[in-house]
């Protein structure tokens, strides 16, 4: 039986997040016949055991998300979510923009777009607390970052006083974007959190 992974696909970077899941299927050894495809509808989501939020625009995907009648099923779906960039805001329990209307799934507060103008997009390697194998390449397109954190979250990296990735039950929020790299080490941690 596949892992079932879907990618929401209402707008942003679907195809990466695809292309990304099925190298660490195949790396995990869950490749065949594991299928990953973008989910549009509240039964499809329902089918998965994992989903993938992109990066985008956080206020397009989050208007979209209502005007699907998303909310409701992605809030109370069972299964990991994997999100990346506008994936994290759209995970956040409070945001600083009032167009994004948050899922509060994981306890922290995140400001969109924190790096501002001059450094809209940039690289770094940063460390990952407890993730083995060296220093994480990561792409920071427009990211945003949490200012705060629950007591229930595990912050895996931050970049100054921002933090950039954080875990909470099922779910991995990252403010980069690992889904454009082939380092599919964060990708196989969220599967392995699973119990894939
Ligand atoms: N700044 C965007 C937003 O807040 C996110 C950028 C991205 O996903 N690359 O929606």
């Amino acid at each position: 039986m596949g892992v079932r992974i879907g990618v929401l696909a209402l707008q942003g970077n679907v195809s990466e997040h695809i292309d990304a899941f099925e190298r660490a299927l195949e790396t995990t050894g869950h490749g065949t016949p594991s299928p990953v495809f973008p989910v549009k509808r509240a039964s499809d989501i329902a089918g998965c055991v994992a989903l993938a939020i992109p990066g985008g625009e956080s206020t397009t995907i989050s208007r979209l998300i209502e005007k699907n009648h998303l909310h409701e099923p992605i809030r109370t779906f069972s299964g990991g979510i994997f999100a990346t960039c506008a994936g994290m805001v759209l995970m956040a329990t409070q945001v600083d923009d009032p167009r994004v209307c948050p899922l509060g799934l994981i306890e922290m507060t995140v400001n969109r777009n924190a790096f501002g103008r001059q450094k809209e997009s940039f690289e770094s390697d940063i460390v990952l607390a407890g993730v083995g194998g060296g220093p994480f390449h990561a792409v920071f397109i427009r990211a945003p970052v949490a200012t705060s954190a629950g007591a229930g979250v595990h912050v895996l990296a931050r970049v100054g006083q921002g933090i950039v990735a954080v875990e909470q039950g099922k779910h991995m929020a990252l403010s980069f974007h690992p889904e454009l790299g082939s380092d599919t080490r964060l990708h196989e941690r969220f599967l392995k959190n699973l119990g894939f």
